[in-house]
């Protein structure tokens, strides 16, 4: 867990360790109960915060700590571990409110510039260019080809539907997988061998909220989104992973190495703040 990828920059990010001692007190009792049960142990429920809306705390057995997180499309999100009292985390949503109100303006803003595909909007990925074409007769539906994803719509109310939307995003992300498969593994697999690192396995995946990941055993996961990022995003993105297979977390060694391999670590990360997994 703690090699996965926490790239900061694509969600805002707190984390707070809430009374101490309570937590050293039950750290005893959570190690024998994780013991027994190996796995991932949650409940969660949704509460109402006047003047932030529905909030949804989590208790896993996995936390270690009270952390508040706000993500585009998602909304606030607590996740605390199981030993700690939801009544002592509504209080520290209580006192995190004013940032917790800040960010949800920012992820506002954010979800906005989330594109509308009407049949005038023009939007090509890397290799791969979106087109329209008005077929009054025929069910909504999505081509991808060589250089181009073709939408075929009846209407345009239902090409404006979320279904329409949706299949839009399949297609696109289709497209999207296509490039990656092509473009990611040599760069991979160049990275890796100029800077003498060795890894497991490359996987493409459609995550979520990451760009990327490196399993304990070095397995490599690369967000098939990178292909909408410059390259020297997406070679910043790679060699942060080939940097986990030297640290296996974020401490300083491993932000001095990548600084090293990357050239300008802090920047990249300054970068990557303007990119989102899920908004395009
Ligand atoms: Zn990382």
């Amino acid at each position: 867990m703690y090699r996965s990828i926490v790239l900061y920059n694509y969600f805002i990010y707190y984390h707070v360790v809430l009374q101490k001692k309570l937590k050293y007190k039950y750290k005893l009792y959570c190690h024998i109960f994780k013991a027994i049960c190996n796995r991932n142990f949650m409940s969660s429920k949704v509460q109402y915060i006047n003047t932030i809306g529905d909030v949804e705390f989590v208790k896993s057995s996995r936390s270690r700590s009270v952390r508040i997180t706000v993500k585009p499309n998602e909304g606030v999100k607590v996740t605390m571990p199981t030993y700690v009292l939801y009544s002592n985390a509504f209080r520290f949503v209580e006192e995190k409110k004013d940032w917790i109100r800040s960010s949800l303006e920012k992820m506002k803003a954010l979800e906005q510039t989330t594109t509308v595909f009407k049949p005038e909007t023009n939007f090509a990925t890397r290799f791969h260019k979106l087109e329209f074409i008005h077929k009054p007769e025929q069910k909504l539906s999505a081509k991808v080809g060589k250089g181009f994803i073709q939408i075929s719509f009846p209407t345009e109310d239902i090409l404006l539907s979320v279904e329409g939307q949706d299949i839009i995003k399949k297609a696109i992300e289709f497209a999207l997988r296509k490039e990656a498969k092509e473009f990611l593994p040599p760069r991979v697999n160049e990275l890796a061998t100029k800077f003498n690192l060795t890894y497991s396995q490359l996987f493409l995946k459609n995550l979520k909220s990451r760009w990327g990941s490196c399993s304990h055993v070095d397995n490599i996961n690369l967000n098939i989104h990178l292909m909408r990022l410059p390259n020297h995003l997406i070679d910043y993105v790679i060699l942060h992973e080939l940097t986990h297979i030297v640290h296996k977390n974020h401490g300083p060694k491993f932000w001095q190495t990548l600084e090293n391999l990357s050239g300008n670590a802090r920047l990249f990360a300054k970068e990557m703040k303007m990119y989102r997994t899920r908004v395009y």
